[in-house]
């Protein structure tokens, strides 16, 4: 192995904040169980990092000494994944806490060319698990026996300097898994940190063999750049680093072409970030904001070639996403939708009361262009009193089709149906009447208005197939 044995630090609990309200119940009831059945029990991984900061985990992961089997004992609602290395699934309605038993890289034996082979995870010890793990920030432990922090790598240290540091040479890291340097951009751009030196000196040497990696997996990380309002850096660090050019060549060209660090496209990535609904936008909108400036280059071609300067815009996106499509096998819902957002555009450039507004809101993908406008529009500088017009429109449409009220005892409210003073009877049981469809929103939302259909998974938006079909279909949307 090529770590150094170097001892563990122990940060008691009166000497670091975290606290057990912090921490999922869930979570807490396995911790919990497994250390009450003898077993050692941590908190692991990116958990401890968040927790460490003051910021909100996105998921809770376990580490224990016990077995999978043993696991599987302990929990009914335990389910076992994995071929090579299982890992138990502790289920609680829609929640997963994922409970793992320590394991460690594969030792020089098994290395071909230096490189190790991380699907050939064996049983390890705690020290060993801390050791396989990607970066020192992401390698803590939480012991819940005796409420301490638990540092094998250097993590705590280079908490508090608001350093990214790899575990182990970076070179050898990022090469037996590419995804890594994905990863690497990705944290430093979302906790705001510095790479270390070797970590940069490593991406630069190494960048190319993104090329080699999972290409599900590597969308799915494309994706995650989006995340945690830190699109701005992160794609910048991506673009800075070299991925950006080996993945979306298309993307870095045009970076490059336009002034790099003053390019036109980090205006509308940070105004992406800013969106106060940044959480809930999909993929599509993701998607439509990195390629736009691209779409109005090539928009800006096309129509000098034309003799009468009319372009048909959704050929246009389609032409501008193309390659996209191609190299990272995005889903073609989300292109569908972001191609739609391109194209359907030019409706907001019209009073809703002008425009024929009702019908508009009935575009599958309304909610998601919406959104969309309002982003470029903020990046640009422009007037935002269409945008509004329309939003105040579609505000309103929802609310008449909210369901109505219930009651306490889950039953609809009849008396709350009932027609008010002044208002219009509702027409007689047994006579018919044309029901209007709801408009549609994006069903991955937080908002309580946005129960409506998937606008990404059935988008009747009418586009023919972009290239060749994409082979497979991930589901990183
Ligand atoms: P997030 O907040 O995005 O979930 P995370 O650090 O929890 O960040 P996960 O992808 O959930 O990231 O992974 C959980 C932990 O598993 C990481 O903190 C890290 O310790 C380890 N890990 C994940 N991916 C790798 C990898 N490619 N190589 C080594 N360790 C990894
Ligand atoms: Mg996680």
């Amino acid at each position: 192995m090529f770590f150094k044995r170097d001892k563990s630090v122990t940060r008691e609990r009166n000497a670091h904040c975290i606290s057990r309200s912090n921490i999922d119940p869930d979570a807490l009831r396995v911790l919990y169980r497994l250390a009450n059945s003898g077993y050692t029990a941590y908190l692991v991984g990116g958990s401890v990092r968040d927790l460490l900061l003051g910021r909100q985990p996105k998921d809770f992961d376990i580490g224990t000494d016990a077995r999978p089997n043993e696991i599987r004992r302990l929990f009914r609602n335990c389910f076992l994944i994995g071929r090579r290395f299982r890992l138990a699934h502790i289920v609680f309605g829609r929640k997963v806490i994922e409970t793992s038993t320590f394991r460690r890289q594969p030792d020089a034996r098994e290395s071909e060319n230096g490189i190790y082979q991380t699907e050939d995870n064996t049983f390890g010890t705690p020290e060993e698990d801390a050791k396989r793990r990607d970066f020192t920030v992401n390698g803590l432990f939480y012991d819940i026996k005796t409420f301490a922090v638990i540092d094998y790598v250097g993590g705590l240290k280079d908490l508090e300097k608001k350093v990214l540091r790899s575990i182990g040479d970076p070179c050898i890291r990022f090469r037996e898994d590419p995804v890594r340097m994905m990863r690497a951009v990705k944290f430093a751009a979302r906790l705001g940190f510095t790479l270390d030196r070797a970590c940069r000196k490593a991406l630069l040497k190494h960048h190319a063999d993104i090329l080699n990696a999972s290409i599900p997996r590597v969308c799915e990380e494309v994706y995650r750049l989006f995340t945690y309002n830190a699109s701005c850096p992160a794609f910048k660090l991506f673009w800075e680093f070299k991925l950006l050019g080996d993945l979306l060549p298309e993307v870095g060209t045009y970076i490059d072409a336009t002034g790099g660090e003053k390019s036109p496209l980090w205006k509308y990535l940070a105004s992406l970030d800013a969106d106060p609904q940044n959480a809930d936008l999909t993929n599509g909108v993701r998607t439509a904001c990195l390629y736009y400036p691209l779409f109005l280059e090539q928009l800006r071609k096309e129509e000098s070639r034309s003799p009468h300067g009319r372009v048909n815009k959704q050929h246009v996106a389609r032409l501008v996403l193309h390659p996209l499509a191609q190299s990272l096998h995005v889903p073609k819902a989300t292109l569908f939708t972001a191609i739609a957002l391109m194209d359907v555009q030019r409706r907001f450039a019209e009073s809703p009361q002008k425009s024929r507004g009702h019908r508009f809101l009935y575009h599958p993908a309304f909610r998601e262009a919406l959104a969309f406008q309002r982003i470029v529009l903020t990046a640009e500088g422009g007037d935002t009193t269409l945008i509004n017009e329309w939003q105040a429109l579609y505000d309103e449409e929802v609310a008449r089709h909210a369901p109505p009220p219930r009651r306490d005892d889950g039953q609809p409210d009849e008396e709350a149906n009932e027609p008010r003073d002044g208002e219009e009877d509702q027409p007689p049981r047994g006579r018919r009447r044309r029901r209007r469809r709801k408009p549609h929103s994006d069903s991955t939302s937080a908002d309580p208005k946005a129960q409506h259909r998937d606008a990404r998974t059935d988008n009747p938006v009418t586009v023919t197939e972009i290239g060749p079909e994409p082979v497979r279909t991930d589901g990183c949307d």
